[in-house]
């Protein structure tokens, strides 16, 4: 009895010890995330000229490990694309630092995304912007990233399934809008649902051609200009006409 009694209480430290040793296990880890978070804007982003210091606190504020699958957790922080399923893809972070920069969001503004995949762009857009609406044509897609931008608390986040070439009409004018998936042309609708003063940050060119960040821009007027600023590779923007909704 007094051996088996020893017995339990051994059985009892051990455990004790296990979960001692698996809490510090997980705020490590929880750690070396921000470090490698830290790292990742200061190597992969800082370093190849983005310096907005909003964009670059919001990069190092959202934890985009929590948007990747989980056993692609530990290459969140590195600088590559990485499956989200469905043949989608989160962008590279410095993609996702360079299009939130360029697309100079003010913290009144109303943004609009096309392409919201895993919810992580839409996340650091919801630390600098008032309101983000989201459109994802993949209903499984859209649905996972609503609930993880909930749990995760971004509550001025709206995510719609739906067709994003034909914007959000109901939602206009935007004063910035970022598509995250490659278009062969501008959606006009788009264009039309800029706000003066505002821009629109898309990948331009089809899937086995060249493609190019372009930046859109609609002046006071509602004149627009157009400049070229790097050579990209996105998933394409799907059209139904494609018939390959899922
Ligand atoms: N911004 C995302 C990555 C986007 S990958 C992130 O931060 O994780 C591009 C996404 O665009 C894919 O999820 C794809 O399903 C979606 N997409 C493609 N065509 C679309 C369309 N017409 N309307 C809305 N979303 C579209």
């Amino acid at each position: 009895m007094k051996n088996l009694l020893r017995g339990m209480q051994l059985a009892t430290a051990f455990s004790l010890t296990t979960l001692a040793w698996s809490c510090a296990g997980t705020s490590a880890t929880q750690k070396s995330f921000e470090q490698l978070r830290h790292a990742m804007v200061d190597e992969q982003v800082l370093r190849r000229g983005v310096e907005d210091p909003r964009v670059l606190d919001a990069l190092r504020k959202v934890p985009r490990h929590l948007f990747v699958p989980a056993h692609l957790q530990r290459l969140a922080y590195e600088d590559h694309p990485l499956p989200i399923g469905l043949g989608q893809t989160i962008s590279q972070p410095y993609i996702v630092a360079l299009m939130t920069e360029l697309a100079r969001v003010k913290p009144n503004d109303t943004v609009l995304e096309i392409g919201t995949g895993s919810g992580y762009q839409a996340a650091v857009l919801s630390v600098l912007a008032k309101r983000i609406f989201t459109i994802e044509y993949l209903a499984e897609l859209g649905e996972s990233a609503r609930q993880r931008l909930r749990e995760l608390g971004y509550s001025n986040v709206e995510v719609r399934i739906g067709d994003g070439f034909r914007g959000w009409p109901e939602r206009q004018p935007f004063g910035a809008i970022l598509v995250t998936a490659a278009s062969q042309e501008v959606p006009q609708p788009l264009i039309e649902q800029l706000r003066a003063g505002g821009r629109l940050v898309i990948p331009v060119g089809g899937q086995s051609e060249a493609q190019t960040l372009q930046v859109i821009e609609k002046d006071a007027s509602g004149a627009v200009s157009r400049r070229n600023v790097i050579p990209v590779r996105f998933v394409p923007l799907v059209r139904p006409r494609d018939g390959v909704r899922k």
